[in-house]
């Protein structure tokens, strides 16, 4: 048995408690949180400077392109990014699979527990069999030529079949609404099934998103009409989020939005990667239309992020948002650990397996650029 202390705990699914004691059984179980300090023995007390909180779910992440960090240039843009991410077959196996075990390394020391990971390919997955981190792996489709879209989706049931073979969370996702056809997002509904939780999508990540959906022009629109983009994907969408009308109303983890209006905000779930919004788009979401029980965060990958540490990714949202502390680390665990499945994680709770992170050097309660993480 463990017991643990700090200046304070934060349970989520509790209020926070100053000085409180968390103990842990020697597989990491949450038996019990007193209170009070002095409920226990002094001698079996480990005492921690800073808060104490669950591990991290990094909700949105691209294993498989951590070897593209740095590639592309900050602040060029997104079609700029796609085009610099298409780079990624210059790039050896052996090159690969070692940033993407430095990666989860990474993830690991940064007090990541679990990962909502978007794939192309099985790159990743002799990483993820070594169990060090959970995933819930979105197979990622994309397919603006509709003649294409066959192939597209056999190698998608492929890829989902290949993770679920190694007992992998998978589901089959579309990419974003300016990439997927109602002939492809059909294909998505009718191969949805009892093992799909959740499906996910990058979402309002540009202006020229909006515009190619609301006015049908502005540059996406000029990009996809460029590669000869079949144009059921915007003639009947009048705007991003009508894509979410053909999914049926499954659950869904809507992934960005920064350019999201209140208005376009349902009961989703949501996901905000700041760091990479800023090295894209230079832009970020308007934090004051979410719902902050339905609000979680990611990294993004390495080809739009110098890190994956959701602790910095925390910073700026809460330097650009009324978040205070604990529902910064309810959007950094609990929220996230929900929106994933993954039960056992998030807060406190008795019986749960939720990791244990120590965050120091606060300003009070505010995270601050020199605050620090270290898992306990
Ligand atoms: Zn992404």
């Amino acid at each position: 048995m463990r017991f643990l202390t700090a200046d304070y705990l934060y349970p989520l699914n509790i209020s926070p408690i100053k000085e409180g004691v968390l103990q842990l059984s020697d597989a990491g179980e949450v038996v019990k949180i007193f209170e009070n300090i002095n409920d226990v023995s002094n001698e079996k007390l480990e005492i921690f400077e800073g808060i104490l909180c669950p591990g991290f779910v990094n909700a949105h992440c691209h294993l498989e392109l951590s070897h593209l960090l740095g590639v592309a240039e900050i602040g060029e843009g997104f079609l700029d990014f796609i085009t610099a991410i298409q780079q990624r077959n210059e790039y050896s196996n052996e090159e690969i699979l070692e940033a993407i075990e430095n990666a989860e390394k990474e993830m690991i020391h940064n007090g990541i527990v679990a990962v909502g990971d978007i794939c192309n390919t099985t790159d990743t997955l002799f990483q993820k069999q070594k169990a060090n981190l959970m995933y819930y792996n979105f197979i990622e489709t994309f397919g603006v030529h509709e003649n294409k879209v066959d192939a597209v989706f056999i190698k998608a049931i492929e890829l989902r079949n290949e993770f679920r073979a190694a007992d992998q969370k998978a589901s089959i996702v579309p990419h974003a609404p300016y990439s997927v056809p109602p002939v492809l997002l059909n294909k998505i509904n009718n191969a949805f099934d009892e093992k799909d939780e959740l499906l996910t999508i990058h979402m309002q990540e540009t202006k020229a998103e909006n515009q190619l959906f609301e006015n049908k022009k502005g540059d996406l629109f000029n990009w996809l009409n460029g590669m000869n983009a079949t144009s059921s994907i915007w003639e009947n969408r009048n705007k991003s989020t009508d894509i979410l009308k053909e999914l049926e109303d499954k659950r869904m983890l809507l992934v960005h939005n920064t350019f999201a209006k209140t208005k376009s905000i349902s009961d989703n779930y949501y996901c905000t990667c700041p760091k990479a919004n800023l090295y894209i788009e230079k832009t970020l979401p308007d934090y004051s239309i979410f719902d902050a029980d339905k609000l979680c965060v990611g990294t993004d990958s390495l080809a739009s992020n110098n890190s994956l540490s959701i602790l910095e990714e925390l910073n700026i949202i809460q330097e650009n948002s009324n978040f205070d502390l604990n529902t910064l680390l309810k959007i950094a665990c609990k929220n996230g650990a929900n929106a994933l499945g993954f039960e056992q994680l998030g807060t406190f709770e008795k019986g749960k397996i939720p990791g244990v992170n120590l965050i120091g050097n606060l300003d009070g309660v505010k995270v601050t650029a020199e605050s620090f993480i270290q898992v306990i």
